[in-house]
């Protein structure tokens, strides 16, 4: 099913803070955009560098979940 990606790879910028999505503009590099809502720069979508931030974003999670996940096994590790 390669119809699905009827637009080709990269024709999206996107900024990672708020999600908003624009055309990306032939020989326009994404990062030169600034993310019309916030000012952030912005990727183009499913980009290098936007995996690159969506992997570092997942590990961030998971990390957190740890965490959080140590800190309430901490009573109730052994209830059962
Ligand atoms: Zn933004």
């Amino acid at each position: 099913m390669k119809d699905r990606t009827a637009y080709k790879a990269g024709e999206y910028c996107i900024c990672v803070k708020c999600n908003t999505r624009m055309p990306h503009r032939r020989g326009v590099p994404c990062r030169d955009n600034k993310c019309p809502n916030c000012g952030r720069t912005m990727f183009r979508e499913g980009g290098y560098h936007h995996q690159l931030f969506l992997e570092k974003e997942k590990k961030k999670e998971e990390q957190e979940k740890n965490k959080k996940g140590e800190g309430a096994s901490d009573g109730n590790h052994d209830q059962k």
